[in-house]
């Protein structure tokens, strides 16, 4: 259906309508989204890297959740063989949480290796990370170094380190949890599946939206698995044409995808996309959570109280079952095939609009 080119009379309708004045204000600020924990811990439910406040337990809930050889050390000041691990030497780029709590207390360009076999830092990551006590166990004058949100020994400061603060944090690596940058990023990104007609077109315009790092076409929402492009066109087997958008949600956020998917398809046509007709070509958010679909139904509530289209919204929300990849020759396709007639007809009018709607929101911006 969608090699037919006499499209072009449904997409100047389209254009008039939901292409017309009225479109979904975009807003330029991303939403400040959560943090989620980079590392998780179902055994320890105190645990959190956003959470900072205070963590007050008993001992007995202490010996509770953390493993055997991370209590001694964090709530009885045992100190762990020099040596132990790697961690010591490891020079590898990211952030080091308490083990106990998770709370931040080192960036890795605040660590040096020292000779002494612990973790050394000579600055903590901010001064309210990590408190201070004095120490004069064992027949010595030493400082002891506390995690400031849940008390928990890490080790002690010496005033032998290496500029420009001249301290070394002298740390247990078990008091430790080390996330690298590249897992850290990669457990920020998140993902959404959208459908809004023909594939191509979503793909294409996603794409080109600052934070979005990949976009992959696909099928979702039927019930046969894995279902070919040939079979998702018959319409029978319930399967949508969809986009899988991953992005990360300090640069963009699912409000503003949601805002460039009403802006660049319409919602308002059932199981139809100008001259593509069929369920394949619904219009449908998938969500996997109660939060993003309440944020996706107030969305269209408020398009369809300030009728921005000429009539109701008909987009579905569907729970996310499985997203299936579509055949390798269906990825890039606007970018490899641009000159084909579908692409000049039907999926560069949408880039375009796209690019104009959101310019200031585009990886590639267009020079005036
Ligand atoms: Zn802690």
């Amino acid at each position: 259906m969608k090699k037919i080119y006499c499209l072009l009379l449904s997409l100047s309708l389209f254009t008039t309508t939901a292409c017309g004045q009225n479109q979904p204000q975009h807003s330029q600020k991303t939403k400040k989204t959560t943090m989620e924990n980079t590392i998780q811990k179902p055994e320890n439910p105190y645990y959190s890297n956003t959470d900072t406040s205070k963590l007050v337990l008993s001992d007995a809930e202490w010996k509770k959740v953390l493993p055997p050889d991370l209590y001694e050390v964090a709530r009885h000041a045992d100190t762990e063989r020099a040596f132990t691990g790697s961690m010591w030497k490891s020079e590898t780029k990211g952030t080091y949480y308490c083990a106990a709590c998770g709370n931040k207390l080192f960036r890795s360009q605040q660590k040096f290796v020292s000779s002494c076999g612990w973790p050394s830092f000579f600055e903590q990551d901010n001064p309210k990370s990590i408190w201070f006590r004095p120490d004069n166990s064992y027949g010595m004058q030493r400082v002891e170094a506390l995690c400031s949100r849940c008390d928990s020994h890490l080790g002690h400061l010496f005033d032998d380190g290496p500029e420009p603060t001249g301290k070394r944090y002298c740390m247990n690596a078990v008091s430790l949890d080390f996330v690298p940058d590249s897992a850290e990023k990669a457990a920020q990104l998140k993902t959404v599946v959208l459908g809004g007609g023909c594939f191509w077109c979503v793909e294409a315009v996603y794409q080109n939206l600052n934070g979005v790092e990949k976009v992959v076409s696909g099928y979702a929402g039927g019930t046969v698995e894995n279902p070919s492009y040939e079979e998702v066109c018959t319409g029978r087997t319930g399967a949508a044409e969809v986009v899988e958008i991953t992005y990360n949600p300090n640069v963009t956020s699912l409000d503003e995808i949601y805002q460039v998917f009403f802006t660049v398809h319409d919602p308002t046509t059932l199981n139809r996309q100008g001259a593509d007709v069929g369920t394949q070509y619904r219009s449908v958010i998938f969500y996997k959570n109660e939060d993003e679909k309440k944020e996706a139904q107030a969305l269209i509530d408020a398009l369809n109280f300030r009728n921005v289209y000429p009539s109701k919204i008909v987009t579905t929300l569907e729970p996310l079952k499985k997203f299936w990849a579509a055949e390798e020759y269906h990825q890039n396709y606007y970018a490899n095939n641009a000159n084909k007639p579908y692409c000049q007809m039907v999926v560069r009018p949408k880039v375009e609009k796209f690019e104009k709607v959101f310019k200031d929101r585009l990886k590639n911006k267009k020079t005036q």
